[in-house]
């Protein structure tokens, strides 16, 4: 059973903000932002390449409650999932993270030079 399946089935604690039925959101154990929730949906979903658009549906409506939530929903904040082995995904149940709480910076995401792919 993957990590994120054992915080679902509570066999491995997590700082839980919100939960329904089919997601779960709890703060990242190694915070990038002074607010840094993860979103996952209950079922295991590898990744973004495997969700179903129903799934998705029910997760934006979730994310939307969930920054209410977290009063970031007026200042704004940053959803981003990373996806396989480019994408720097390290555990392979989806999950979206949320971040806000401060102005967040634009990184620095590769060292390859993006002309080369136009
Ligand atoms: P990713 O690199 O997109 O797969 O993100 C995985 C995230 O899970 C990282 O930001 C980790 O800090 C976070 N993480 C790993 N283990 C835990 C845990 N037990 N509880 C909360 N967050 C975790």
């Amino acid at each position: 059973m993957c990590l994120f399946c054992k915080i679902v089935n509570k066999e491995i604690p997590a700082n839980i903000v919100l939960e329904n039925e089919n997601f779960l959101a709890f703060h990242d154990i190694n915070p990038k932002a002074p607010v840094h929730v993860l979103v996952i949906p209950k079922l295991h979903v590898d990744s973004f390449n495997e969700v179903t658009g129903e799934t998705m549906a029910g997760m934006t409506t979730f994310i939307q409650e969930l920054a209410k939530e977290l009063a970031i929903d007026t200042n704004g904040y940053r959803v981003i999932t990373n996806v396989g082995e480019n994408g720097g995904q390290e555990v392979k149940h989806l999950h979206y993270h949320v971040l806000g709480g401060a102005k967040l910076k634009w990184g620095h995401f590769s060292d390859a030079d993006p002309k080369d792919y136009l």
